[in-house]
C-alpha cells in the first residue's frame, strides 16, 4: 500500500483549517487538526507526522515559539516543518525560517500553493518517500525492485533492514536516535523497545558486509549513514566512532 503521508495542521481559525484539511484530502495527504498548542504537542507526543503545517498567529504559545520549541527537541528537529501566516514582511520570514521552519507562506494563499510547496519540502526533506532510486557513493538502493547494491555487488537484505536503509539513504550524514528510527522505520503506535533497532542495525551492517562501516553508532545520540566512514582519525589514533560501541 502507498504511504499516504500525515500532515500536522495547527491553526485555530476552524474554516482555514477545514479548506486545507479537504485539500490535503482530496490530495492522498492525511490531515491531522489541532487547533492550539496544548492539542498540537499532544498530537506529536503520540506520534510524528510526516510533516507540520504551523499557524504563527494562535491563541496561546505562538507558531513561532512552537517552532523554535519543536526544532529545539531531538524528537521533533527534523520534522519538514511549513509555517502559514498573515504575517508577510520580510522581518517576520526571516524570523519563522530562523526558527528552523523549511518553508513559509503567507495568507492568503492559494491551496494549489500550499498542496506545491507541501510537495516540494517533501521532496527536499523526505526524498525515501518519493520512490527514486538512492545513492550514497557506491551504495545504490532502488525502492522500486527493492534492490541494494554496493560497488555494484547485490546485497540481501531482510525488508526491515531494507527499510532501515531506505530511511538512512534518505537522511545520509545525519544522526538520528533510536526513537526517531522506531517512529519513521516501524511506524507510530508501535511498541517495540529501542533495542530492536540496535538488533537491526546490527543485521544490517552484517548484510552490507564491506559497507557495513556506513553504518556508524553515535556514542549518545544514534546512528548515522555516512559515504565517508571514520576508521582512522587524522592523529592515526583509531576513532571511537569506528568501533560501534553500544549506546
Ligand atoms: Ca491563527
Amino acid at each position: 500500500m502507498r504511504h499516504m503521508p500525515s500532515v500536522l495542521v495547527v491553526e485555530d481559525e476552524s474554516a482555514i483549517a477545514e479548506l486545507i484539511a479537504v485539500n490535503l484530502r482530496h490530495n492522498g495527504f492525511r490531515p491531522i487538526w489541532a487547533m492550539d498548542s496544548e492539542t498540537a504537542q499532544r498530537d506529536l507526543d503520540a506520534g510524528l507526522p510526516d510533516l507540520i503545517l504551523l499557524d504563527w498567529m494562535l491563541p496561546g504559545e505562538s507558531g513561532l515559539a512552537l517552532a523554535k520549541r519543536w526544532r529545539a527537541d531531538p524528537r521533533t528537529q527534523s520534522v519538514p516543518l511549513i509555517m502559514l501566516t498573515a504575517r508577510g514582511d520580510e522581518a517576520d520570514r526571516v524570523a519563522g525560517l530562523d526558527a528552523g521552519a523549511d518553508d513559509y507562506i503567507a495568507k492568503p494563499f492559494s491551496t494549489k500553493e500550499l498542496l506545491a510547496r507541501i510537495r516540494a519540502v517533501l521532496r527536499r526533506r523526505t526524498p525515501e518517500q518519493a520512490g527514486e532510486t538512492l545513492t550514497l557513493g557506491t551504495l545504490v538502493l532502488d525502492p522500486s525492485t527493492h534492490r541494494v547494491s554496493f560497488d555494484d555487488r547485490p546485497l540481501k537484505l531482510g525488508p526491515t533492514e531494507f527499510k532501515l536503509l531506505h530511511y538512512l539513504m534518505g537522511h545520509a550524514e545525519r544522526v538520528h536516535s533510536r526513537a526517531q528510527l522506531l517512529d519513521k522505520v516501524w511506524g507510530d503506535h508501535v511498541y517495540i523497545e529501542e533495542r530492536t533497532v540496535d538488533v537491526h542495525v546490527k543485521r544490517l551492517r552484517e548484510a552490507m558486509a564491506l559497507a557495513g562501516t556506513m553504518v556508524e553508532t553515535v556514542r549518545g545520540a544514534g546512528y548515522r549513514l555516512t559515504a565517508t566512514p571514520v576508521t582512522v582519525a587524522a592523529t592515526g589514533i583509531r576513532s571511537e566512532k569506528a568501533n560501534h560501541p553500544p549506546l
